[in-house]
């Protein structure tokens, strides 16, 4: 059997003051100081003639321009094909606007930097060419905990089963809504719930329903031979949008997904990276004062804890990697270019606040007249099969790969090569609000990204085994 090799490297990614931020539609000027630092990781793992790099960073996720730039020099860099890299955002709201953001005022839209890109671009590529060179041999660990108490489902079903949009709640009620939406999530794993996904009425949430929310915390531990940490990669799905105190809303974060890594190196002495799950709709239970601490800490210190828990190490796990280019199906709800345009020329001051959402239909309308194309990227490593999408999908469309993946252990990694837009399902098009609004993407995106996935994963199960 050909042995497992892994090498891991990371940097800082910073970007300076004065670079605009990308998050909130409501900040009117770029960064203005530092919160605590962004970085970018890279893991190589080689078996045989298989190679693949896993990427994760902080920011909210890069488009698929600067994806290819930072694949193609990784792959002059470390010889490792563009197409078995995938790189991935965490998704913090206090990271930089790397393009895009068409949405906002001009002004705002100038301050992305070229020069930031060139930089970001050129250090994914260094830091996959020195994970790679400084691999060694490695036992590899796979298991999955749960931080159930931690996210909830921010779309919210009414009485009459329409559809609320909370995303924050009261303490009281946001731990009923989090352990509610996990409840029904395992349910909806094991086969058990039938009909629509969402809870029975509650009577604390005023005879409300929650939605799905997925606590499971997926672990890849990786060990050198003497059994000291090279690094864990952590599979979790929380929006990083924790930091909501004003005195920082301007100062670069990696949000809670840095608190999660400090807890779980402090703990373990070895590297955390993490890979955002699909939180397209799953929201922190806090979002104000230490709520940062809260959550990185209760999913960091869960992650160590499946890491002393898994018994089983193998050097000699199958690895392999397949993707697939699809076309997604358009929103049909957004207007052509034509009237999207003629909507915002319509409006008194184009630029201004209150033409924010005709700004964002012109862009939502040239995404769709350029082609809806999406890479689903897969790997294997063992009993590990790993999906990366490239949008923010709400969390059903992970559940579902999931639940039907012929791997003991799944990953679904969002903001992964790529960061096009939300990913609604079906239900949430038909019910409408925010995820669904805010897409270029419309009915048949949850099919083909859950057939495609789903197939993916059956195809690399099936070239292990033979
Ligand atoms: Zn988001």
């Amino acid at each position: 059997m050909p042995t497992l090799t892994a090498g891991f490297a990371q940097v800082d990614i910073t970007p300076p003051i004065g670079v605009g931020m990308s998050g909130y539609g409501s900040r009117t000027k770029p960064a203005d100081g530092i919160n605590d630092p962004l970085i970018a990781q890279a893991l190589v793992l080689s078996s045989g003639e298989q190679a693949a790099a896993i990427v994760c960073m902080d920011n909210i996720g890069l488009n698929w321009d600067m994806v290819c730039a930072a694949r193609e020099r990784a792959e002059v860099a470390s010889g490792i094909p563009e197409g078995n890299i995938v790189i991935a955002g965490s998704h913090t709201h206090w990271g930089p606007m790397t393009s895009g953001g068409k949405y906002m005022p001009e002004y705002l839209r100038a301050t992305i930097s070229e020069e930031y890109n060139e930089t970001l671009v050129a250090a994914l590529a260094r830091i996959v060419a020195e994970a790679n060179s400084s691999r060694v041999e490695v036992v590899a660990g796979i298991g999955s905990g749960f931080s159930d108490l931690v996210t909830f489902n921010r779309r919210v079903g009414a009485p009459d089963l329409s559809t609320l949009w909370i995303a924050a709640m009261p303490p009281e009620r946001a731990i009923i809504a989090s352990r509610e939406g996990n409840r029904l999530a395992r349910e909806w794993r094991r086969g058990e719930h039938r009909g629509p996904r969402l809870s029975a009425p509650i009577a604390e949430l005023d005879g409300n329903r929650v939605g799905p929310a997925d606590g499971e915390v997926g672990l890849l531990r990786l060990e050198t031979l003497d059994g000291m940490p090279l690094a864990g990669l952590v599979n979790f799905a929380c929006h990083a949008v924790c930091g909501g105190d004003e005195e920082t809303f301007y100062s670069w974060s990696a949000d809670w997904p840095g608190q999660a890594r400090a807890a779980f190196s402090s703990l373990l002495g070895g590297p955390m990276m993490f890979a955002a799950g699909c939180s397209g709709d799953q929201v922190p239970r806090w979002r104000q004062g230490n709520s940062r601490e809260r959550v990185g800490k209760s999913v960091g210190a869960e992650a160590a804890h499946v890491w002393w828990g898994i018994d089983e190490n193998s050097g000699d796990l199958p690895l392999g990697v397949t993707r697939r280019s699809i076309e997604l199906p358009p929103n049909t709800r957004v207007p052509s270019l034509a009237q999207a345009q003629a909507n915002l020329a319509a409006k008194p001051d184009p630029e201004g606040s209150d033409a924010q959402w005709e700004r964002a239909c012109v862009m939502l309308a040239e995404e769709i007249e350029a082609g809806l194309a999406a890479e689903v990227w897969a790997m294997r490593l063992g009993d590990l099969g790993i999906i990366g999408l490239p949008g923010e999908p709400l969390t059903e469309i992970g559940l579902q790969i999931k639940q039907r993946s012929p791997f003991a252990h799944t990953m679904v990694v969002s903001l992964a090569n790529g960061a096009m837009a939300y990913f609604p399902t079906d239900d949430a098009i038909h019910a409408g609000g925010y995820e669904a609004e805010w897409s270029p993407v419309g009915l048949g995106t949850e099919r083909m990204l859950v057939e495609t996935g789903l197939d993916l994963l059956r195809d690399l199960y099936g070239r292990g085994e033979g």
